[in-house]
């Protein structure tokens, strides 16, 4: 009679983000100033809002995500929304002004890219770029973020299987750039309490099979700010490398997913509870230049 033994699970990889070069940082000594690392001694936590809608939206939000200390500031320029008729974003407009915000809050920022076309340019201003649930199978665009130099965080389809992701992930990596961190936000079930499923054992079942970091979006994966921060709660506790977190000055006003973001204040209570939670599961909340403090050590 055999026995099935699963092969060990692979070392975890620190990814870091932020380095103004976009060049992948290997040696201590010459890790910059800045970086944000995803990585199994930290939890990270991106946030901002669902999309930059004005100037005076996205500078509140960063300064306040990055008082209450998050790590990175997230923000959608180019939506990618279900109906042609909703709002678009920004685009390039949003770029700078999340570029502008980035400045006044320290934090570097990833926002997501939609088409081929537009990688350059979104790679000329954010430290990381988000391939979005609806398009991770768009194969084109992953070979052309791959081909970009800079970190990708790359989020599960909504009916992708983890081999997908996997293989998907694989486009970019095929593209010699390794800085690829995952992100389970859901996935389509038959119950519609929430907006979707949060698949938080898919966290653990992706560390069994790769060394890249791995991300929680509480905020899609739900659709509802009051089950944002136990499901953050949750993927700490399940493993995950940090999270994506919606947040919205005025939640009721967003332009888009305002059901689910949190106001600044629910915010700031959540990563305080994630920092005193983080030591018990052997991780400290990353700070902007954790990254290089990880490449330190
Ligand atoms: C987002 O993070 O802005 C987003 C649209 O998420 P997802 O691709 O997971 O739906
Ligand atoms: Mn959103």
């Amino acid at each position: 009679m055999s026995v099935h033994v699963p092969a060990p699970a692979p070392a975890p990889r620190t990814v870091l983000v932020g380095d103004p070069l976009g060049a992948l940082v290997g040696a201590a000594e010459t890790a910059p100033e800045g970086c944000v690392g995803f990585g199994p001694q930290t939890f990270t936590v991106i946030a901002g809002p669902c999309a930059v809608e004005t100037r005076e939206q996205v500078m509140t939000t960063a300064r306040a995500v990055a008082a209450a200390g998050a790590a990175m500031l997230r923000g959608g320029a180019f939506k990618p929304r279900t109906s042609p008729y909703s709002f678009q974003g920004l685009g390039a407009e949003g770029l700078e002004l999340l570029a502008e915000a980035s400045r006044a809050s320290g934090l570097p920022f990833v926002t997501e890219v939609l088409d081929p076309r537009d990688v350059g340019l979104v790679a000329a201003h954010a430290a990381m770029l988000q391939v979005g649930s609806r398009n991770m199978q768009n194969f084109a665009l992953l070979r052309e973020v791959g081909r970009s130099g800079r970190p990708v965080l790359l989020k599960r389809g909504a009916a992708a299987t983890l081999d997908e992701l996997l293989a998907a992930a694989e486009y970019v990596l095929a593209e010699g750039n390794d800085r690829v961190v995952l992100c389970e936000r859901g996935v389509r079930s038959f119950d519609t309490e929430t907006r979707y499923l949060l698949d938080l054992a898919a966290v653990p079942a992706l560390r069994q099979r790769t060394a890249l970091p791995i991300l929680v979006d509480p905020s899609h994966a739900t659709g509802r700010r009051e089950l944002v921060a136990p499901m953050a709660l949750a993927a700490l506790a399940a493993g995950a490398d940090g999270i994506i977190v919606e947040v919205h000055p005025e939640p009721s006003r967003a332009l888009s997913d305002g059901r689910q973001a949190l106001l600044p204040s629910d915010f700031d209570d959540l990563v305080r509870r994630l920092a005193a939670l983080a030591p018990h599961f052997e991780r400290v909340l990353a700070r902007r230049d954790s990254g290089r403090e990880a490449a330190l050590r």
